[in-house]
């Protein structure tokens, strides 16, 4: 396949104060497009100028939510532009594919085409400490069919946000709630994968924590509601003891690269022992009341890190690490960052740059 290259004729103006960037809210001048049809395959693949698609509104996607989609960054650094393990983004996002009843894509093809994308719009990744340019590559099924089948055309596009910190208070840890009664995924349904229906089917639980002064919701297993799985939409780590405890891939976590990373990071790099096994809330909150439980922390691409200053559940609350961040959060958040800003050396072969 060719990547045809269609220059936008007005280039809109970057923003100046990268303060203000916020998350996924401003988007790039290109994005990369590449359609699907039955019979002749992924075709077309063009890098053009961002602006709305049209699509008939009995478009598959909009009715029964066939699409997956991810999302990872590139890094401004003194030697180019740094992307964090995109290979395993491309795996993910194929995996996700063959679950959802998408038509795989080149991986190969489709990295190289977003390379080609991040160097055309490489003045958009913006420079201060914490910003990067956001990717979010996403397909769709476009047929205009209302029957519920597997769609026969789809579109796999990639746009581009320059983003600040994910979270506006910054670095603070955040205030999670335990949900105990809507879940987000069952072992057999489609939580490890990335599929809009999963977040959509969160927001009931989120804005009920939120009412509840909380920023995230603590996610428990679907089945027996006992079993730590994730918190919002990143992976959830807990301290105890001096050890890491995470849940593992059970069928209903997302499988993060962060997560992965983090794993590696504290083990061969920290020397610190971790754990992927299914910890029990009640089990969390008994060593949180006895002060074995020491630190808490999400990951995921867009906050990378998010320590955990304090949980609630079924009434009760307990505050980790004094509502401060917690030293391994801080020595696993700097060298993450350090590696994908290029401070710090890449031993692990994570960084593509461009
Ligand atoms: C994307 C995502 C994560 C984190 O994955 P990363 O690859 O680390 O960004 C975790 N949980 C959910 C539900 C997600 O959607």
């Amino acid at each position: 396949m060719k990547l045809e290259v269609i220059r936008t004729q007005n280039e809109q103006a970057k923003p100046t104060d990268e303060s203000m960037l916020g998350f996924g809210k401003i988007f790039t001048d290109h994005m990369l497009t590449i359609p699907y049809k039955t019979g002749i395959g992924w075709h077309n693949a063009q890098i053009r100028p961002f602006e709305n698609f049209s699509l008939s509104p009995a478009c598959m996607v909009l009715h029964y939510s066939q699409t997956i989609f991810e999302g990872l960054k590139a890094y401004h650094t003194d030697n180019g532009i740094n992307l964090f393990r995109p290979w395993d983004n491309f795996k993910r996002l194929n995996a996700s594919a063959a679950r959802m009843c998408i038509p795989e894509i080149d991986a190969d093809f489709a990295l190289e085409a977003l390379c080609e994308l991040i160097r055309l719009e490489k003045d958009w990744i913006p420079r201060s400490e914490g910003t990067s340019l956001y990717i979010r590559p996403t397909m769709i099924a476009t047929d205009p069919f209302l029957g519920v089948r597997a769609g026969e055309e789809y579109l796999f596009f990639v746009i581009l946000s320059p983003v600040g910190a994910y979270y506006a208070t910054g670095l603070k840890p955040i205030d999670i709630y335990v949900e105990d009664e809507y879940v987000r995924a069952v072992v057999g349904g489609t939580g490890a994968v990335k599929t809009g229906g999963n977040y959509a089917a969160s927001l009931a639980a989120a804005n009920l924590a939120y009412t509840k002064g909380f920023s995230q919701v603590l996610w428990l297993d679907g089945l027996e509601k006992k079993y730590v799985e994730e918190v919002g939409s990143m992976n959830i780590f807990f301290k105890i003891r001096g050890e890491l405890y995470t849940s593992p891939l059970t069928g209903s976590v997302l499988p993060g690269i962060t997560r992965d990373s983090v794993i590696k990071l504290a083990q061969d790099t920290f020397g610190v022992n971790v754990h992927e096994e299914r910890l029990s809330i009640a089990d969390i909150f008994a060593e949180g009341e006895s002060g074995g439980l020491e630190e808490v922390f999400g990951t995921g691409t867009a906050a990378v890190i998010s320590p955990v200053g304090g949980m609630q559940w079924e009434g009760k609350r307990i505050s980790v690490a004094n509502g401060d961040m917690g030293e391994l959060t801080m020595r696993l958040y700097d060298k993450l960052t350090g590696i994908q800003y290029g401070r710090e050396k890449d031993d692990f072969g994570w960084i593509k740059t461009l």
